[in-house]
Formats: C-alpha cells, sequence, structure tokens
C-alpha cells in the first residue's frame, strides 16, 4: 500500500487548477485546499472592514490576521467546497469583482503570506492532501511528492473564466476577464515575496486543448508512472 502524498498544483490564474485538483483529491480520496480562496477570504474581510492596508504596518495587518478564521464546508448541493469566514459562507462574495481586482496585491503583503502558507502547511501534515495555489511547490510545500504547473492559452482562459462567470451571474465583459487575468498574472509573478514559479521539479501541463477528464487521465498517469499510487486508482 503507498503511503498518502501531497501533490502541488500551482500555474497562472484560470488554468484550472482548482478543477484539476479537485477531481483528483476525490479519486485518491485526499482533501483538496484551495489556497486561493484563503487569501480571497483575508481580502474580502480587509475591503468589508475598510481596512486600509495599503497604510498598515505588518504588525497591523498581523493583528488583523488575528480576527480572521478561514473554514471549508462540503456543500450537497453544489457537490463544491465552500469558504467560511468567522463561521459565515462567504463562498459567493470572494469570486466577486471587488475581491478580484485587489486580491493580488494585498496577497503581496508579507505577514498575509507568512500566516497563510503556515496554516496551509498544518494542514499537510498528514499528508493525503492536493493543494492549488502559486507557491504551493516552492515554498509550502518544496518537498511535494508531485508537482504540477499549469499554463493555457490566455484568450482560452480568460474565454473559461468568462463563461465561468457568467453561469454564476456575474455581469463582466470578456475583455474586464481578460484584463483582470493579466494583471493578476503580472503580480503573482513579480512579487517580491513568494513569486509564481514553477518549481525545478513540477512537471508541466498545458491544458489549452485538455477536457477535464483529458487532465486528470494525464495526472493519474503521471502519478502511475511514478509509482505514487495504488494500481486500482
Ligand atoms: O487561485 P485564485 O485565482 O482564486 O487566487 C486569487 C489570488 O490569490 C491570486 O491571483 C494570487 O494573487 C493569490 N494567491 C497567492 N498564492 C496562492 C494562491 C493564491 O498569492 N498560493
Amino acid at each position: 500500500m503507498n503511503q498518502p502524498i501531497i501533490i502541488a498544483i500551482d500555474g497562472y490564474s484560470s488554468c484550472g487548477k482548482s478543477t484539476i485538483a479537485k477531481a483528483l483529491a476525490k479519486r485518491l480520496n485526499y482533501v483538496f485546499v484551495d489556497t486561493g480562496a484563503m487569501y480571497r477570504a483575508v481580502c474580502f474581510y480587509i475591503l468589508r472592514n475598510e481596512i486600509d492596508w495599503q497604510h498598515s504596518s505588518e504588525q497591523e495587518i498581523e493583528n488583523t490576521l488575528d480576527n480572521i478564521t478561514i473554514t471549508f464546508e462540503y456543500n450537497s448541493d453544489s457537490q463544491q467546497s465552500d469558504t467560511y469566514l468567522n463561521g459565515e459562507n462567504v463562498e459567493q462574495e470572494i469570486r466577486g469583482k471587488a475581491v478580484s481586482e485587489v486580491v493580488s496585491e494585498i496577497s503581496q503583503i508579507k505577514s498575509i503570506r507568512k500566516r497563510m502558507v503556515s496554516l496551509q502547511q498544518k494542514v499537510g501534515v498528514k499528508k493525503g492532501l492536493v493543494m492549488d495555489g502559486r507557491d504551493i511547490g516552492t515554498q509550502v510545500f518544496p518537498n511535494a511528492e508531485l508537482k504540477i504547473f499549469m499554463t493555457a492559452d490566455p484568450k482560452i482562459r480568460a474565454q473559461r473564466r468568462f463563461s465561468e462567470l457568467k453561469l454564476k451571474g456575474k455581469q463582466l465583459t470578456i475583455e474586464e476577464v481578460e484584463e483582470n487575468l493579466s494583471t493578476r498574472d503580472y503580480n503573482d509573478t513579480n512579487r517580491k515575496e513568494n513569486p509564481l514559479r514553477k518549481a525545478s521539479d513540477a512537471i508541466e501541463l498545458d491544458n489549452t486543448y485538455l477536457n477535464q477528464e483529458e487532465q486528470l487521465n494525464w495526472a493519474l498517469r503521471v502519478l502511475h508512472e511514478k509509482n505514487l499510487v495504488n494500481s486500482h486508482f
């Protein structure tokens, strides 16, 4: 019997990281953590409480973080896990325009990154985990047994995100979505703290022309080739 492992999935915005991460976690019976949702929840708290994050000291931000508890709960209707901020379901709010517009700036704050990374590492103690984000393979779990770095054509990514938001009833144009993705990619790649990078031992997956089933099969094949899971998966 193979030991449970950690699978780290990083990549650009709207590459479908969470989709493949969720599918893998389901198949392997692993825990799935969407770290983007954690940064989004912190961002939402800051916006809602009108915290002047641009002029706050690292210590003030740390004190703010002490008031925040982020949890995830399975929603049987959507069959997804929802994000809770201090016990309140904020899944809708954290995916909205206001958060998307500033999350990649707020995520650059050192004390926020430090706190999130430490929380994420605690979840990984028992392994059996699929985590997606920007710095999982480089900072959070540099020893993860499998690291996947995802890319996809920016136009396709924007189209996918646009369709997803439309389904959720969000009013955004394709141009606004494209602009948001490229700004976030720029901020995430160019920030000082834990920038988005492909870990040297990560395997790249360009999913521009792959559907969800093909991506899952690709990941399962990699896991088998590396002898990281039992043959029945
Ligand atoms: O994954 P998602 O697109 O929801 O993430 C929202 C934002 O959170 C990203 O654009 C990035 O700025 C930040 N993030 C991060 N590190 C992570 C996950 C997300 O900085 N591990």
